[in-house]
């Protein structure tokens, strides 16, 4: 079967993808991982996978949900059937991968190309992510083996994030790297309920250091956002946690402080010149000081 979408077409994704800026080895791993794939065409979606039909369909199930809570909560219209694109990271050139009731197991040559934090990257068309399915060792007649069982729900976040940044793409809001990034992980981080998403209550996982919350210049820190996804994957820098964390607590900050739904505060949001944003800074660390303690964890 000839592959149904073509290298220049990943290209296209590469620059425009909003996370990123792929360059050839990270081309060079999507297209050895699009071997022996299922292409499933649903209603809203495509979906391109690795797997074989059952390893797949507990994928495609995870990505309707999904589309359904994102676009709710970002009021995107209806627009072209959304491209998802499933990439093992385990796997590779002649690497077959079968189902067996529920359990996802793999063949042939194995290579494991590490990403360093690259999960997944987006337009606003397409998304793809990197799936990591949960690798156990089996000792078979020919010595040990390892397989791997879908583990989908591991990538659930990873899913919705790419999803918002396609959708928050499609609304327009797609120059402003804090802005974008903030509100995908606010997105990543809500809670389902149903076909929606709510806000988990504070501090919802925004732990910021009181050293950070009190240093100077924090929304200008925020605004300066950057990051080069091919020096992620090559190991040579780090993702910007710090920077990320920050970008999605301003994001949090104003969904508190701004009347309207989520949609209409990431719209304003998107208005505001960058000398409003900074002009933010005070209200937003009286905000971060004013947040409640993480709970203590649980039993177990
Ligand atoms: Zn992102």
């Amino acid at each position: 079967m000839p592959a149904p979408r073509s290298v220049s077409r990943l290209a296209l994704l590469a620059l425009a993808s909003c996370a990123t800026s792929i360059t050839v080895p990270q081309l060079d791993v999507l297209n050895r991982s699009l071997e022996a794939r299922t292409v499933l065409l649903e209603e809203g979606f495509s979906l391109y996978s690795p797997f074989d039909a059952e390893g797949t369909a507990s994928y495609a199930k995870l990505i309707a949900e999904e589309i359904k809570r994102v676009a709710a909560a970002l009021e995107a219209p209806a627009g072209k059937p959304v491209v998802a694109q499933l990439v093992a990271v385990v796997g590779g050139p002649g690497h077959t991968w079968r189902s067996e009731g529920g359990k996802l197991s793999g063949s042939g040559p194995i290579r494991l190309p590490p990403l360093h934090g690259l999960r997944g990257a987006a337009d606003e068309e397409d998304f793809v992510v990197w799936v990591a399915p949960t690798m156990h060792f089996v000792t078979g007649p020919d010595g040990p083996e390892i397989r791997w069982r879908v583990r989908e729900e591991m990538d659930r976040d990873t899913i919705r994030h790419e999803i918002a940044h396609v959708f928050l793409r499609r609304l327009g809001v797609r120059d402003k790297l804090w802005l974008t990034e903030g509100v995908a992980e606010e997105i990543e981080s809500m809670v389902p309920e149903g076909a929606n998403l709510r806000r988990q209550p504070l501090p919802a996982g925004i732990e910021i250091p009181p050293d950070l919350v009190e240093r100077e210049g924090l929304v200008r820190r925020v605004l300066a956002l950057a990051q080069d996804a091919d020096k992620i994957a090559a190991g040579e820098t780090p993702p910007d946690l710090e920077g990320r964390l920050l970008a999605r607590a301003l994001v949090r900050f104003a969904l508190e402080r701004r009347p309207g739904s989520c949609a209409e505060v990431v719209r304003w949001l998107d208005a505001r010149r960058a000398s409003e944003i900074l002009a933010l800074e005070e209200e937003f660390r009286a905000w971060l000081r004013s947040l409640p303690p993480p709970a203590p964890p649980g039993p177990g």
